[in-house]
């Protein structure tokens, strides 16, 4: 497809919710959210403290300062956050939007271990992507996605991890959100990760149009971009994402 267009191209996409549900907060039954996403809001290739869609975080509800996520996903937070605590159970996000410049650190970062030398470029990046996205591929760009209390599996699984886990599993859908990571062995990409939380009324149409206007060609401007077909990031990786009902 020609380049300009796809450029100059943004969606308006009315998310008409179904994701009913008992928090009257949000009143998700009786409105609807109009969102234009351009190429940059799905690249990451934006800044969130300047964004009209985002806002900071709360410092109570992360582990740091300078935490940003897209004001309706905050919203929905604030009401898991509260079921939460009258469970006595302490949601903290560790991670919430990262823009691709944020990305790219990190991914360059990992790119230039000494542990990869003498590997061909399709396997250092494959490693990479046990865990960590390509830059412009990640759903941290988005601002709907964010990791929560620890970036390892092994403490959701005994102790007050396992309680923070099944409390999620219970209850995170009901305001929208959904471990996309799961451990469905029909899914491709990333290992499982029981942190990262998704909410899905926005991400679901954001990975609408991020299929319909990002191709292979987007990939450009860090190390090892030029692998990024080879490995078919965009299908295997991107839509690797759990595709069962949520609730
Ligand atoms: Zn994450």
């Amino acid at each position: 497809m020609n380049k300009a267009w796809l450029t100059s191209l943004a969606f308006t996409i009315i998310v008409s919710h179904f994701y009913a549900h008992e928090t009257s907060y949000l009143d998700l039954d009786s409105s609807s959210f109009e969102f234009e996403f351009s190429k940059a809001d799905l690249l990451g290739q934006i800044s969130p403290a300047s964004h009209p869609s985002f806002s900071n975080v709360p410092i109570r509800l992360c582990s740091r300062s300078g935490v940003y996520l897209r004001t309706e996903v905050l919203e929905a937070f604030e009401g898991l956050y509260s079921a939460a605590s009258d469970e006595g159970i302490e949601l903290i996000i560790v991670s919430g939007m990262r823009n691709f410049n944020h990305q790219k650190s990190i991914w360059e970062r990992k790119w230039e271990r000494p542990q990869y030398m003498g590997w061909s470029k399709v396997s250092k990046a494959i490693d990479i992507l046990t865990y960590s996205s390509m830059p412009g591929s990640s759903r941290h760009h988005w601002g709907t996605d964010f990791d929560l209390n620890s970036l390892d599996n092994n403490f959701f699984e005994s102790g007050d991890g396992l309680i923070i886990y099944d409390f999620l599993s219970r209850c995170a859908g009901e305001f929208g959100f959904k471990q996309v990571y799961s451990d469905d062995v029909n899914r491709t990409g990333y290992k499982e990760e029981k942190w990262h939380w998704s909410y899905m009324p926005i991400a679901e149409e954001m990975l609408k149009a991020y299929n319909s206007t990002i191709s292979i060609d987007d990939f450009s401007g860090f190390n090892g971009s030029s692998v990024a077909d080879s490995i078919d990031v965009l299908k295997l990786y991107v839509n690797g994402i759990d595709l069962c009902d949520f609730k």
